[in-house]
């Protein structure tokens, strides 16, 4: 049996108050204030000093005053945090002591509402350290081969605690006028206590596998889903209850990088009323909030969404992050159409660092000055980049670590093949999301759900990135998309595992790509050659003609009709190994092959492009601009068109959005110009934004029809004397956020 959550959580009645207000909502602060109880002996340590005064500079008038005043239409606030404290007179839940019977959660929310700020109660699921240490019996029991949770202790939610969960959120509910529920930890497990395992067997008539090699692993991963996606299903429930207005926003963070086994899948977002991501730039880079709100956007089919962005450097270390960054980080959400939640933790006694909100008001202004331009907006569909959850399934089970370097200890070079096993989904999906956003090609995410697949139409072309697992359903609609004339390219190997479902029938399969396999190539490092006629069309940039490629790649045989080969493979001088070394260098291109890795074809209406070669992977793990450029060249290639707006040169460093807004075309461009980053052992540094960006000039092309061009200022458009119809418009003395108004 093989159900997946896709298929079981029922579709939202969305009972959403005031949808139209949250999907302008873009100012939120998360005030993230896990406080421990020093009187609850599980969560004393050996450390604490019993008498330091926790909570008793918390100040909620004036607290929600500096929000407001900072711009704030909303704000998280704790009823009941990872400790399990509850920040209200609980009935249900634990009591934190410090506040001595205080309704601090009740006190926030008047206070916040008061200020005409929105209010949403956070609440920890599946970390509760008091519950855990007052009931052992009700803890998740981590499987052996994923070791332990970590500091936090975590229930299981087939234990007694759900019960206990269900009433603390029916408590809130019923006692306060809440506006939503942040719902968080939900993805502490699986867990392996017999309870679990009894349902696992009762279910799949086996035993629960023990590691990512048992057979059964991926059937984990669906018990995993259902667990999460049936106790999410409640506890909307008993909210909506109680009060039927109430948004239930589950923390859906980053889920491309979160392994499959833990249980979240965007079929659980059809029970969110407003879809979250966290997008800490510490975490995976400054390109990460505008993949985060792009992943929320598409996992919410265009319902309300959030990003989390930190006023941290590291979060969560108290440092104070630079104005220029939380304009980059907030930017890039706010233009592409979610809420920017900035997430704060007051100090140890409770109070709040005015500073921060004085760093963070002209953030918010701007934000606001803007929200009417991205409000409403349909973006424009260009590419569509597949980012399916059962390729997080079979990543789940076929995953494997980095492969360990083989150079000499002094050598510069990265080791040439960076993994083992087929399997590389995060930086083969994020790697390519870049390089589409860094060539300015509107680029959206898709996934198996009928409802994303049934979007592929509106797009020009498809990008499949080393998808190693395609139902028989989404063959079928890219077959029928292609056939019609959509574009289609492939990188990597596409439809290997069958993990899933029927397998594919290789003949049809190799119909609609025009290639067959063939074998890897026997060198770790060969290079890409690339053909005359592909050199030169990336948009402006040039494409080397040669390249090389970390990793071994498979040939490619053409079969299609019209079929060109777009590269063939060079092989290296030789395999670098102890005994066998180029210098302290990759070995340079040795013997030129007649062997195609980039292969293009028709397929009915459409064009066709398979590049056996990984070209997300590399861009991902290298910066190496030429796998971007490559990709997007190819992207345009199949689409057989340019996208609306482009701009003229590379302006890499800038996020091109674009989409209608009524009867304009809206343009956003949103640019962060990094320090250079130190890469200390053990030490590594996060690249940083620093100063505001600003370019002196840059030029964009715009459709010929378009006769009138001007740019936001101050909140009016202020026209910029284009010559009409003329397709260019220019622009001077641009800043980090410039947005632009085409008619
Ligand atoms: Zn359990």
């Amino acid at each position: 049996m093989t159900t997946s959550a896709q298929n079981l959580a029922a579709p939202a009645v969305s009972a959403l108050g005031a949808p139209e207000w949250w999907a302008s909502s873009r100012r939120r602060v998360f005030y993230d204030a896990h406080t421990p109880d020093w009187t609850d002996p599980y969560q004393r340590g050996g450390v604490a000093d019993p008498s330091f005064p926790v909570l008793r500079d918390v100040d909620p008038e004036t607290d929600m005053a500096v929000l407001a005043d900072a711009g704030a239409d909303s704000v998280v606030l704790f009823a009941k945090c990872q400790y399990g404290n509850a920040y209200y007179p609980t009935d249900v839940g634990r009591r934190h002591a410090a506040l001595r019977g205080r309704d601090l959660f009740g006190e926030h929310l008047a206070a916040a509402q008061r200020r005409g700020m929105r209010v949403i109660a956070y609440y920890s699921n599946m970390w509760d350290t008091a519950a855990a240490g007052q009931h052992p019996q009700w803890r998740l029991e981590p499987l052996p081969s994923r070791g332990s949770t970590g500091r936090w202790p975590a229930l299981c939610l087939l234990s007694g605690y759900r019960r206990r969960a269900l009433d603390q959120v029916r408590e809130i509910a019923r006692r306060y006028p809440i506006d939503a529920l942040w719902s968080d930890i939900l993805t502490a497990g699986p867990c392996s206590c017999p309870r679990c395992r009894a349902a696992f067997a009762l279910e799949y008539g086996r035993d629960m596998p023990e590691d990512r090699d048992d057979e059964g692993w991926v059937d984990l991963v669906h018990f995993s889903q259902r667990t999460i996606g049936d106790y999410l299903a409640e506890q909307r429930a008993v909210l909506l209850e109680e009060r039927p207005d109430a948004a239930l926003i589950p923390n859906f963070y980053a889920t491309t990088f979160v392994d499959a086994v833990l249980g979240l899948t965007t079929g659980h977002l059809d029970l969110a009323d407003i879809g979250s991501s966290e997008g800490y730039t510490d975490w995976h880079g400054l390109g990460f909030p505008s993949f985060a709100a792009s992943y929320i956007q598409a996992g919410m089919l265009g319902r309300p969404s959030e990003v989390l962005v930190s006023r941290f450097v590291h979060t969560w270390d108290f440092t104070l992050r630079s104005e220029a960054q939380l304009r980059f980080e907030a930017f890039t959400v706010a233009a592409r159409g979610s809420t920017v939640t900035v997430d704060d933790q007051p100090g140890g006694t409770g109070a709040i660092d005015p500073q921060v909100y004085r760093r963070l008001a002209p953030v918010f202004r701007r934000i606001a000055e803007r929200t009417p331009w991205s409000v409403n907006s349909r973006p424009e569909r260009y590419s569509a980049l597949w980012v399916g959850q059962r390729a997080r399934e079979v990543e789940s089970a076929t995953g494997a670590a980095e492969a360990p370097s083989i150079g000499e200890q002094s050598a510069q070079f990265p080791p040439s093949e960076r993994r083992d096993s087929p399997s590389d989904l995060v930086a083969a999906v994020t790697g390519s999301y870049r390089a589409l956003v860094e060539a300015h090609l509107p680029v959206g995410l898709l996934d198996e759900r009928a409802k994303s697949l049934a979007t592929l139409g509106e797009h020009r072309v498809l990008v499949l990135a080393d998808l190693l697992t395609l139902g028989d359903d989404e063959f079928v609609a890219i077959e029928r998309f292609v056939r019609a004339g959509g574009g289609l390219v492939v990188t990597g190997e596409l439809a290997v595992s069958r993990e899933h479902g029927s397998p594919i029938g290789a003949a049809a399969l190799t119909r609609l790509l025009g290639v067959e396999y063939g074998d890897r190539s026997g060198f770790s490092y060969p290079y890409l050659r690339i053909a005359d006629d592909l050199a030169g069309t990336a948009g402006g940039a040039t494409i080397p003609r040669t390249i090389p490629h970390y990793g071994r790649v498979r040939a490619l045989h053409p079969v299609g009709q019209g079929s060109r080969v777009l590269a063939h493979r060079t092989d290296p001088v030789l395999e670098t190994d102890d005994a066998t070394y180029w210098h302290n260098n990759q070995p340079a291109p040795g013997l030129r092959t007649e062997v195609p890795v980039i292969v293009e074809s028709r397929y009915g209406q459409g064009t066709v492009i398979v590049s056996a070669a990984r070209l997300g992977n590399n861009h991902a793990r290298l910066g190496h601009a030429a796998y971007g450029d490559l990709l997007a060249a190819l992207v345009r290639r199949a689409a057989g068109t340019a996208p609306s707006v482009g701009i003229v040169g590379s302006h890499r460093a800038t996020e091109l959005v674009v989409g209608e807004v009524g009867d304009a075309l809206v343009a956003h461009l949103v640019t962060g110009y990094p320090v250079a980053r130190l890469d200390i052992p053990a030490a590594q540094q996060p690249a940083a934004i620093e100063d505001v960006a600003s370019i002196a000039r840059l030029t964009l092309t715009v459709p010929e029809r378009i006769v009138t061009a001007a740019r936001i200022r101050d909140g009016r458009e202020v026209d910029l004397g284009m010559v009409p119809h003329s397709g260019l418009v220019e622009l001077t003395d641009l800043d980090d956020w410039e947005t632009l108004v085409l008619r």
